[in-house]
Parts: structure tokens; C-alpha cells; sequence
């Protein structure tokens, strides 16, 4: 199978694989407990986020463990609300876990801040909108899940910070993709281990002290989540983080890029009825989000008849009830609601070879034909 959806997840890579087996091995006691086993677990527990802290650029004792980005977001919107009666400030390209979570805990409250058509985040309307005033909180992804397009998430939580607003960065597309270097400096910021070759299931959060916690029941990472801490999900996330950041820090990442390009030159000479999605702003080395050619009716065709060509693509958005729905990353971007179902996600992974790109090429060429035949 040709995989190209590493942006839903990416799959284990043996480091974790082998970190997690270890972890099982020689952690196998709870890291609250007083014994010396217990101890042991929560020393490696802490050297992990040293580790992690090392990466991001913050302070160890600012990061809790968690079962992942979704109850991240939640953890985080639920302390925001409880701190300001202002206005969460959201772009309109936010995941569903964002943008949920912010009107879960400030219903009306929230307010999206508008995208380019190139997919990027309008930062004079954010400036003007911070110096109206009232504004609780601001967030803005690091890089986006559909489209791939990079925003300037450092000059919005500038903005942010230098009006004492609190900056939420949700990287978990840019952690193990893009140097991590930085990151840190954003207020509160969200992880997820299964996007760059770690478990499912695991994450990280970034928050300040003082955070008020939204699952309770135990003093764990002291009193901001409560709940025995996955060692081996930890341990296992650390080593494929070990293993991709050298390669994301790397300045060699402009090959990939051109391998990417190359497919999407390919594509648009022999579909001229293709539109790449977020052309004109700086991308995600690994993703090419295409509007196809009207080859169907419906993209989950598409879908199907890759799948039938040996290739594991996606529509990059969530399918509530089987039911198709418009996607909002699209539409925030001015794209018709019409064309919408046109788009499909190709998101390599580190181990996508150039060679790879132009196999998938020649599947899409099976799959058009029989779409038309
Ligand atoms: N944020 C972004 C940008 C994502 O792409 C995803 C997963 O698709 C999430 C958050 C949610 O992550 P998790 O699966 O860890 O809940």
C-alpha cells in the first residue's frame, strides 16, 4: 500500500515500538507510588520532559502529559473561560478539537479570525481586532491539517503577548514535521504523539502555572491532570520524537519539497482541471491537498478507487454520520461550497521516497480511469 495519509496518522515507527516494549519492561510499577519502582517510572517521566522541554524551548515543569491533542484543547479552553469573560479568538482554520472546545467553554463567545484564500491567517484583522479590546484569548494553529499551509503563529502570539492575551498554538501537525524550536514560547500549546510516528493516544500540553485542571480525581502532574500517566505511551512518543526532530531541524528539507512539487507539476499538466490547495503560501513539506479532477460525483469515490489502486489518501476532514459536510478549512478560504467535495489530502511521511510520489501518480491515472471508464 502507498501511504499517504501521515497527517491522520502516522504509523509507529520501530524506535517507538521498541521504546514502548522497553518502557513495559523495566517501568512496570505506577509513578505516584512511594516504592523504588515507583520511582523509577517518575524519574523517567521527568527525564522525558526535559527532553520534550529541551525541544520546545520552555521549562519542564510546564508540560503535562496527556492522552492526546482533543483533550488538550479541552483541558485548555475549559481554564481559559474560568480566567476571562472576554472573547476566544480562533481562526477559521482551527481542527474541530479547537474549535468545539472553544464553544463548548465560551459559547457565544468566540469570534474566528479570517483566512486568505491562500489559507493564511489575516494577522492586520487579528491587530485590529486585539485593539478593539475584550479579547480572552487567542488561537492559532502552527500548521494546518488539511491544507498544510504554515501560519505565522509566531508573529500572532506576539501580537498576543505584547497586549498580555493568552496564545493558544495547536502543533500538532508542525511537532515532528518542522524544527520544534520555538514552539515553547507560546502560552499553551498541544501535541499528539500518532502524527509524527509515536502511539495513539498520547500527547502533550504546554500550560503556565496556576492551571486549572479539567479532569480531576488525583494529584498527578501536579494537580493539572489527574490520572495514572501512560509511561510506556510517554517514553515510546519521546523516541520517535527523538528520531524525526534531527531530521525536521535539518536544512535539508527543500528535497522533499521538490519531490512534492514535482508530483503536484505532474498533476496539474495531465489534470488541468486541478486546483492545488493553499498554492501561494509556504506549505508543510508532506502535503499536497488537490482539488481533482470532477473525474466523480463525489470524492469518496476517489477515495475508493486509490484504495483499489493500492493508495491510502483521504478527504483531510471529518465525515460526521457518513454524511459529506463542506469543509470549513475550504470554506473559510473562499472556496465554493460546491467544490468542496473535490478536494483529497496526499500527506507523505519520512519514509516517502521520490519514487513513491511518482507511483502515486500512476495510480491516480488507474483510478481516474476507471472513475471515467
Ligand atoms: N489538531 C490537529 C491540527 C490535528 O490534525 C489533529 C488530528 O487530526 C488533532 C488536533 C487531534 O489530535 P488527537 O488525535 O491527538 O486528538
Amino acid at each position: 500500500m502507498l501511504y499517504f495519509d501521515h497527517n491522520a496518522t502516522s504509523p509507529l515507527i520501530p524506535a517507538a515500538r521498541e521504546a514502548w516494549l522497553s518502557a513495559v519492561e523495566r517501568f512496570p510499577a505506577n509513578p505516584s507510588s512511594p516504592h523504588r519502582w515507583g520511582a523509577r517510572a517518575a524519574h523517567a517521566l521527568d527525564q522525558a520532559r526535559v527532553t520534550a522541554a529541551g525541544f520546545l524551548g520552555c521549562s519542564p515543569g510546564d508540560l503535562v502529559w496527556t492522552a492526546g491533542a482533543t483533550e488538550s484543547a479541552n483541558a485548555l479552553f475549559h481554564h481559559l473561560s474560568t480566567r476571562s469573560d472576554g472573547i476566544a479568538l480562533i481562526s477559521g482554520i482551527e481542527h474541530p478539537c479547537i474549535r468545539a472546545s472553544a464553544r463548548r467553554w465560551f459559547g457565544p463567545r468566540v469570534e474566528e479570525i479570517p483566512v486568505s484564500t491562500a489559507g493564511l491567517v489575516d494577522l492586520d484583522w487579528l491587530e485590529f481586532r486585539l485593539n478593539s479590546g475584550g479579547v480572552a484569548c487567542v488561537a492559532v494553529m502552527a500548521a494546518n491539517n488539511e491544507t498544510g499551509v504554515l501560519q505565522p503563529w509566531q508573529a500572532a502570539g506576539s501580537m498576543a503577548r505584547s497586549r498580555s492575551v493568552p496564545f493558544v498554538c495547536d502543533a500538532v501537525q508542525w511537532l515532528g514535521k518542522m524544527p520544534a524550536k520555538g514552539v515553547g514560547e507560546c502560552d499553551f500549546v498541544v501535541g499528539s504523539a500518532h502524527k509524527f510516528g509515536g502511539p495513539v493516544g498520547v500527547g502533550l500540553m504546554k500550560v503556565p502555572k496556576g492551571f486549572v485542571p479539567l479532569i480531576h480525581g488525583g494529584p498527578q502532574e501536579e494537580g493539572r491532570r489527574a490520572g495514572t500517566e501512560n509511561v510506556p505511551g510517554v517514553l515510546a512518543m519521546m523516541a520517535a520524537w527523538e528520531a524525526r526532530e534531527p531530521l525536521a531541524s535539518a536544512p535539508a528539507l527543500g528535497e522533499r519539497v521538490a519531490w512534492r512539487d514535482r508530483f503536484l507539476d505532474w498533476l496539474l499538466t495531465s489534470y488541468p482541471e486541478c486546483r492545488i490547495v493553499g498554492t501561494g503560501a509556504e506549505r508543510l513539506w508532506n502535503t499536497a491537498s488537490v482539488l481533482m479532477p470532477p473525474h466523480a460525483d463525489c470524492r469518496r469515490r476517489w477515495i475508493v478507487q486509490l484504495d483499489r489502486a493500492g493508495v491510502a489518501a483521504s478527504t483531510g476532514s471529518a465525515c460526521s454520520s457518513g454524511k459529506e459536510q463542506a469543509s470549513h478549512v475550504l470554506l473559510a478560504m473562499g472556496c465554493p461550497e460546491n467544490e468542496t467535495d473535490r478536494m483529497i489530502r496526499f500527506s507523505a511521511g519520512w519514509d516517502t521516497r521520490e519514487t513513491d510520489w511518482e507511483s502515486l501518480a500512476q495510480k491516480i491515472v488507474e483510478a481516474g480511469n476507471r472513475l471515467v471508464g
